[in-house]
């Protein structure tokens, strides 16, 4: 179940991804920072405006929207009154849709490449993500209480997940990583190319994943796994692409659903690049041509 948590200081969920694309571009941030007059009534301030965002390595005032269009007028209206008022001032209204194109003129993004495709929005937060695994960490903690797992996760996307997973659980466990790729012309099936170090006979097997998308690389995993004579044997996944699932093995443990897009961050690479963003998002290409290029 996708959890709606967003950070409080923000008003609206929009502003908080655009603060955490800043974050990671290393642009730094105001948030409301300052308040403009509008109007006057004689000397008395009768409106003010407060614009979302201020960059000050770009001295670049911000307000973003994804209002109606009649709303936008009025705003664009405020802002023109704004620039009257204080002629030096470098303020914009930043569409969502946008806000990449602008980050590219200054010299920051992944726009300026342009086959690289684009990322669209922010899917989970990190705030989000973290309260999520923390929820799942108690979970496996109470469920696993007295039984010392092997969490068995499969490189690479999987390693931000455990990483913070295992720190959110509170009993004794081990850990180990498999390593799979996928036979050239035929991208369901399925090869080790790491194997496991830890003899899985008669443990309690939780198997960790970044996503499940049409299940077939869980399918395999699984039936290898089980090969190896666990107590037990349950999957935990911090993302579930239900929309494309082809087999349907059983997922304990599910960090989020995701929507059918290509996802990116947190462990989740689009050929090799992405990895590192703090935050969950989707890319803007075409989802199938990016499954292929991933793994
Ligand atoms: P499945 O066998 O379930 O179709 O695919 C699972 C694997 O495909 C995942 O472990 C991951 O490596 C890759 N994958 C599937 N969907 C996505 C996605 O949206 N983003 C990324 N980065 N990888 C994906």
């Amino acid at each position: 179940m996708a959890l709606k948590v967003h950070d409080p200081l923000f008003a609206h969920p929009s502003e908080s991804e655009f603060a955490q694309i800043l974050d990671f571009y290393g642009i730094e941030w105001d948030y409301e920072p300052a308040s403009f007059p509008t109007e006057y009534d004689g000397e008395r301030v009768v409106e003010m405006f407060t614009p979302d965002f201020y960059l000050p390595q770009m001295d670049l005032y911000i307000e973003l929207t994804t209002l109606k269009q009649s709303l936008i007028t009025r705003k664009n209206r405020k802002l023109r009154r704004i620039r009257e008022l204080n002629p030096d001032i470098n303020i914009r209204l930043l569409y969502r849709r946008d806000f990449h194109r602008l980050m590219a003129k200054f010299g920051f993004g992944p726009l300026g490449a342009s086959e690289t495709p684009v990322l669209d929005r922010v899917l989970f937060g990190t705030g989000q993500i973290a309260i999520r695994v923390g929820e799942l960490g108690r979970e496996i903690s109470t469920d696993y209480d007295g039984k010392d797992p092997v969490l068995v996760g499969v490189l690479r996307g999987v390693f931000c997940f455990m990483a913070d997973l295992i720190r959110q659980t509170s009993v004794p466990m081990s850990v180990d990583f498999m390593s799979v790729s996928y036979y050239e012309h035929d991208e369901t099936t399925v090869k080790i190319t790491k194997e496991l170090d830890i003899d899985l006979e008669g443990r309690h097997v939780l198997m960790v994943e970044d996503i499940v998308d049409t299940g077939m690389t869980l399918n395999y995993l699984l039936e290898y796994l089980r090969s190896k004579n666990p107590a037990s044997l349950e999957v935990c996944t911090l993302l579930d692409k239900k929309a494309r699932r082809l087999t349907d093995p059983e997922l304990k443990y599910v960090g989020f659903e995701a929507p059918d897009e290509f996802v990116v961050g947190y462990g989740l690479d689009y050929i090799e690049e992405y990895r590192n963003l703090p935050f969950i998002g989707s890319l803007r290409v075409d989802a199938g041509d990016a499954a292929n290029k991933a793994k």
